[in-house]
């Protein structure tokens, strides 16, 4: 077999290609990700792409999820059923300002962390109504979040 040899051992034959720079790699190199096998190199700067939010932009998000969700959340849950619809519009709009604030630097957990925080602010007001706006709003949230991370 005419194979060809790993990137980083010229003196392993291997039969295995990184799945994104179709690079051959050796059994040892290969490192199994949820998308396929991958040389150690891309999976480094697939890393460095999905984290690029500091420290700071998980507290001003936060800090800003608190602070606009308890008064979106307060407001609205005077509104009776018209939250149901005006929930996901204002988590689409809070998870915009989010982004802005946050320079669109993505985090890995910030979805979770401005979900976490409404869920924090909803508590002192805590009925049945927040609790329907922290739920639809937190979905949109999240999901706005997450897609903006892909
Ligand atoms: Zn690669
Ligand atoms: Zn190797």
């Amino acid at each position: 077999m005419a194979g060809e040899f790993c990137a980083n051992h010229p003196d392993r034959p291997t039969a295995l290609r990184c799945n994104k720079c179709a690079k051959p790699i050796c059994p040892g190199c290969a490192l199994h990700t949820p998308v396929g096998y991958r040389c150690p190199q891309c999976v480094r700067g697939q890393q460095a792409v999905f984290e690029t939010a500091h420290w700071y932009d998980y507290v001003t998000a936060a800090a800003t999820a608190l602070v606009l969700s308890g008064l979106a959340g307060v407001l609205l849950s005077r509104l009776g059923w018209l939250l149901i619809f005006l929930a996901p519009t204002a988590g689409g709009a809070l998870a915009e300002v989010v982004r802005r604030i946050v320079q669109r630097r993505r985090g890995r957990y910030l979805p979770h962390t401005v979900v976490a925080a409404m869920v924090l602010a909803a508590l002192p007001a805590l009925s049945l109504w927040m609790l329907l706006y922290v739920g639809l709003a937190g979905a949109a949230v999240f999901a706005r979040l997450r897609g903006s991370l892909m």
